[in-house]
């Protein structure tokens, strides 16, 4: 159909050098397709053309100075891309590798997977280049109100409400929310994943790895199938990981694999969620130092294997879990994923399978489903996060987790009966993304040219 290819030739012409978010675009509007070709309305109000363009995008200096008293220079992003439903949600990334392709992509995900909870939230994302690894805790807190110094004009409960990624957790959040605390006078819920102590949800740490399990149940229940005894592969050591690894373990799975930016750890008797948390949450240790712990587990260096393969990928296991980050699966990983077995993946980080590997997943016709999807317990979470911060309550645990697990299974559903209805009933991914559009695509037409 001209109208996607003239949209998406366009999108190269007009943000030039953006890879990621092309990725992300092409993937969703080559979805489209059947809906756009039986719905002519939205072709009419140039829904597509309006969706791929940022509402608002936002770039700023970050100065700040270190620990040596020497001033130090980085990039701040804010993506504002879509508040036809909300208003804006999307967390936070701060790691050497952002730049604005990063931080589209991840706004552009946010639009769909917010749509999919079925909650009030538009989509946004923001972040920087700033590399929180090896800085004292001095210098992360002047870098985060630096950040905030700028970003608070831009914010605020029924505005923009960012939370965390890659690179922002609990620290991270607490001194930006600090600096807005001291710039605004206002103590409000202009973020989420905050402090229990101090309006954070009980829940909400752990909301994207658990949520990314619960939606792998979802997929397995469907075949009639369940996570007892299935071992797994899990990627990454961050908060995703972390509680995907616990989540398995509850429901009697084992995981058997994590790994970080240096390399692999393959423990055949089980991941030891203790280790693990300890050296990640507490010391902010690399995963060397899990195998000098564990003398029955082996560390894989990065970069062991050909075509951009990775060792986490390589082990025979059930399910897989990819908790990372973006293009962390390639089409090698993925043949030789379901050459050993891997009959589910549940992706807890945003976009990790190349478009390659996502497409031999879905010809393969695995459980699949594609991170928008599966780790959408995250946001939603952080939505339920400011419903306790504006009714000043705060929820039980259990209150929580069982809303989780309730609009994990929606969005399973949503996927699964939007994917039927195009008659591609295992493309849990092009029921994801025309489930999303539709909701975002109607509302933007219902609110009229804006
Ligand atoms: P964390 O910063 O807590 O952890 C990220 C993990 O991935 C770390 O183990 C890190 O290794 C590893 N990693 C990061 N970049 C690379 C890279 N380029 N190559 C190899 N490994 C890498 O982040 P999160 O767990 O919060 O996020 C992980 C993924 O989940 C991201 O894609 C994020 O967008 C997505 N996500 C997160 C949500 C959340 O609520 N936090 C919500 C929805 C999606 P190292 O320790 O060496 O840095």
């Amino acid at each position: 159909m001209d109208y996607i290819h003239d949209t998406l030739s366009g999108l190269r012409a007009t943000s030039p050098a953006q890879s990621e978010f092309y990725q992300a675009a092409e993937e969703v509007l080559e979805c489209l397709r059947p809906l756009l070709q039986s719905n002519p309305r939205y072709h009419e109000h140039s829904i597509i053309e309006r969706m791929v363009e940022p509402e608002r995008q936002i770039m700023f200096r970050v100065c700040w100075v270190d620990d040596h008293g020497r001033v130090q220079i980085n990039k701040g992003y804010r993506v504002q891309f879509n508040s036809a439903l909300g208003p804006y949600k999307g967390g936070l990334r701060f790691h050497p590798s952002v730049n604005a392709s990063i931080i589209k992509f991840l706004g552009f995900e946010q639009i769909f997977k917010n749509a999919l909870t079925g909650l009030p939230i538009g989509g946004g994302k923001g972040g920087s280049n700033f590399d929180p690894k090896g800085k004292s805790d001095g210098e992360i807190m002047r870098f985060c109100q630096a950040f905030m110094t700028e970003l608070y004009r831009h914010i605020g409960p029924t505005r923009d409400v960012p939370a965390g990624d890659i690179g922002v957790g609990a620290r991270e959040i607490g001194y930006l929310y600090g600096q807005y605390k001291r710039i605004t006078a206002r103590y409000e819920g202009i973020l989420t994943g905050k402090s229990l102590n101090w309006g954070g949800s009980l829940g909400r740490k752990e909301a994207t790895g658990y949520g990314a399990v619960y939606f792998a149940q979802n997929m397995l229940a469907a075949r009639k199938e369940d996570l007892r005894s299935k071992t797994c592969l899990v990627s990454g050591a961050g908060n995703v990981a972390i509680y995907t690894i616990e989540k398995l373990y509850q429901l009697g799975a084992k995981p058997i694999t994590c790994s970080d930016s240096g390399g692999t750890i393959h423990d055949p008797r089980g991941i030891n969620l203790e280790t693990l948390k300890r050296l990640k949450e507490v010391e902010r240790a690399p995963l060397t130092k899990y195998a000098e712990q564990h003398a029955e587990s082996t560390y894989i260096p990065k970069g062991d294997y050909p075509d951009d393969g990775h060792a986490v990928w390589r082990v025979k296991a059930d399910a897989a879990f990819p908790c990372a980050t973006q293009n962390e699966l390639t089409l090698s990983d993925a043949k030789a994923l379901t050459h050993n077995g891997v009959y589910c993946v549940s992706e807890g980080a945003n976009m990790p399978s190349t478009a390659d590997a996502a497409n031999h997943f879905i010809a393969s016709k695995i459980a699949y489903g594609p991170g928008k999807a599966a780790n959408a317990g995250g946001v939603a979470t952080s939505q339920l996060e400011m419903a306790q911060n504006s009714s000043m309550e705060q929820w039980s645990l259990e209150k929580v987790d069982a809303k989780l697990q309730a609009i994990m299974a929606n969005i399973h559903q949503s996927c699964a009966t939007t994917a039927e209805e195009f008659n591609e009933p295992h493309n849990l991914v092009l029921g994801a993304n025309i489930a999303g559009f539709r909701k975002v695509a109607d509302a933007m037409i219902e609110q009229g040219v804006c």
